[in-house]
Parts: structure tokens; C-alpha cells; sequence
């Protein structure tokens, strides 16, 4: 039996000389061996054959391989671009649209940059006093099992940490917490948001190249389940005619949940989306798809699962119920 094996990959780049050689990404050495070693392994697919073969309409002699791409980073233009269309793949970008406009770096990103910035230890430090200076009822606390299961990749306390800035505090206070200390650190938002993110010419350019752009909702600073009914509905919609307005036609319009967990999104959100035209979404449970899948529930591997994947089996059933509380200090 087939499957459908698609790749998830956020930042690409020459890290040592870049401004912030600390980024949690993948070299772009390491990801042209990788997509080498795709394209040997596996018969890459472009959207519409990885959805012919789920729906049961494309039976093929190999498994085969997607590769995606989230977030809109300028790094997907930069560096991932040309390595695709020198080995002619197809990509699927998922863009958050009011990151396109490039006036404000989101909440997780000011995080990230802000990790790489600072040396861990102080940046937690002066985030805990600013924390329990705008809000000293705050908890910080977070589940163990929620932090390892969200951030697979990371050293225990950097994952806690990682886990209370994005999903404990509130929409509110985590931006007057980050932007306090964005200001502090980094320096200009809009300087860095220019840097960071695609514009909508950048993504047009990859959709002359043969790529496809997908949603990746509006704002990416909450999980689509933690909306309220109207409010998702608002985001998904003006993702949706964003995407439509200011990017060039696309038969098929796939979308990639932000965080992308089965706790991120709802039945609802599902609805919403088939209902917006979207033909499938990806999420970030790991594993691979058999024909037959739910299209509105596609799984994916993190590329450092890729050279690994005949262990996958285990790997989600054996982190269940070893977890208690740990507290972030
Ligand atoms: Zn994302």
C-alpha cells in the first residue's frame, strides 16, 4: 500500500551569516541533500496528483512525497525557490495573509527572534519580571505533556517556555510582554517584518514559478479552536479572499492550520474552510496519509522525522500519560 509522505519545513537559510545565526532552522545545504534524498526515495507529487492519490483517482507504483512550506518566510523565496525549481518540484506555501503586508512581525516570530537574540537564560529572566510586573495573578505553570507534545525539538525548558508565552497567556498580554521586549532587544518592527516576511509580489513570483500559495489563516497569534465562532469565521474569511484578490487564480486553494495539533482547530473550522473553497488542509500531526484520508486532516513529518520514518509508529503513543506539571521558572 502507497502512502503519502508530505514535509514540513519552516526556516531555510545560510544561518552562520545571517543576523540571527540562532534561528531554530534548517541549513540550506542540508535541505538541498534532503529534497535529493526525496527525490530519490520517493515520487515527488505536485497538490493535485497528492490529492487524485488520496481521493482513490491516482494509483502510483512508489510512495509518494509533498513538500510544504509555512509561516510566508522570506526564506522560502530566497532559498527554498531556487533549489525547487532547479529540481522541478512543486512546493505548497502557506501563507498567515496579514503577514503579507509586512507592518508587524506576529507574536510567534517576535519569540523565536527574540530566543536567537538573547542568550535563553536572561531572555527568560527579564520575560518573567515583565510578566509578573503586567500581570502578577499569572500562573506559570504548563502541562508537560502539552509542551513536549508541541515542541518536539526542543530542550525541556526552553519548550515550557515556549509553551507559557504561546498558549497560557492571552492574545493581550503576550503582545504587550513581546513587544516590550522586541522594542528592548531587536529594535523596529517594521524593519524586521519587511526582513522576515513574503510580500504579496514575492508570493505572485512563486506562483509564476509553478508553486501553489495556500492559507495559513489571517493572524497566526491564536489557535483557530480558541476563536470564538465569529471570530473564526472572520479570519478564515478575509484569509480566504485575501488569497484570491491579491494573488494570481489557482484551481486548487489548500490550507495548513496554525500550530496544526487536533486541539488547534474544530468540526467548525473544517466547515468554514470547505465552505471558503479550500480543497484540503494540513495539519502538524505527525505521520503519513493512505489513500482514502480525510483531506481536511492530512498529516505531516517535520523534516528532522524524515531520515527516521520507520519509527514513526511509536513515536506518538510512547510520550502518552509519562507527564506531570512542570513549572517555568
Ligand atoms: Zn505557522
Amino acid at each position: 500500500m502507497m502512502v503519502l509522505t508530505t514535509v514540513m519545513y519552516h526556516y531555510v537559510r545560510d544561518l552562520p551569516g545571517s543576523r540571527f545565526p540562532r534561528i531554530k532552522g534548517m541549513l540550506t545545504d542540508a535541505f538541498r541533500r534532503q529534497v535529493a534524498f526525496l527525490k530519490d526515495q520517493y515520487e515527488m507529487v505536485d497538490l493535485e496528483s497528492a490529492l487524485a492519490f488520496i481521493r482513490g483517482d491516482y494509483q502510483p507504483t512508489r510512495n509518494l512525497c509533498l513538500l510544504t512550506f509555512d509561516d510566508g518566510l522570506k526564506d522560502h523565496l530566497t532559498a527554498v525557490l531556487p533549489i525547487l525549481t532547479e529540481q522541478h518540484i512543486q512546493g505548497i506555501f502557506f501563507v498567515s495573509t496579514s503577514y503579507l503586508d509586512r507592518c508587524e512581525v506576529s507574536s510567534v516570530h517576535k519569540n523565536q527572534i527574540l530566543m536567537a537574540a538573547v542568550p535563553f537564560e536572561e531572555y527568560r529572566q527579564e520575560a518573567l519580571v515583565k510578566l509578573r510586573e503586567l500581570a502578577p495573578e499569572i500562573s506559570t505553570e504548563v502541562s508537560a505533556e502539552h509542551v513536549c507534545k508541541t515542541y518536539r525539538w526542543d530542550a525541556p525548558e526552553v519548550a515550557a517556555f515556549k509553551y507559557l508565552i504561546n498558549f497560557v497567556l492571552s492574545d493581550t498580554l503576550r503582545q504587550r510582554l513581546l513587544n516590550h521586549l522586541f522594542e528592548r532587544y531587536v529594535g523596529s518592527e517594521q524593519v524586521m517584518a519587511q526582513e522576515w516576511y513574503l510580500s504579496w509580489q514575492d508570493a505572485q513570483q512563486l506562483q509564476d514559478a509553478g508553486m501553489v500559495i495556500g492559507g495559513h489563516a489571517h493572524q497566526h497569534n491564536v489557535a483557530l479552536s480558541a476563536l470564538n465562532d465569529n471570530a473564526q469565521r472572520q479570519d478564515l474569511e478575509r484569509c480566504a479572499s485575501l488569497l484570491r484578490s491579491r494573488l494570481k487564480p489557482q484551481t486548487l486553494w489548500p490550507f495548513a492550520y496554525p500550530w496544526g495539533k487536533p486541539d488547534t482547530f474544530t468540526p467548525a473550522t473544517v466547515e468554514l474552510l470547505q465552505r471558503l473553497g479550500f480543497c484540503c488542509a494540513f495539519t502538524t500531526v505527525v505521520g503519513t496519509d493512505e489513500s482514502g484520508a480525510d483531506c481536511f486532516r492530512l498529516r505531516r513529518l517535520d523534516p528532522k522525522d524524515v531520515p527516521m520514518k520507520m519509527s514513526l509508529a511509536t513515536s506518538s503513543s510512547e510520550m502518552d500519560g509519562k507527564f506531570q506539571k512542570m513549572p517555568v521558572r
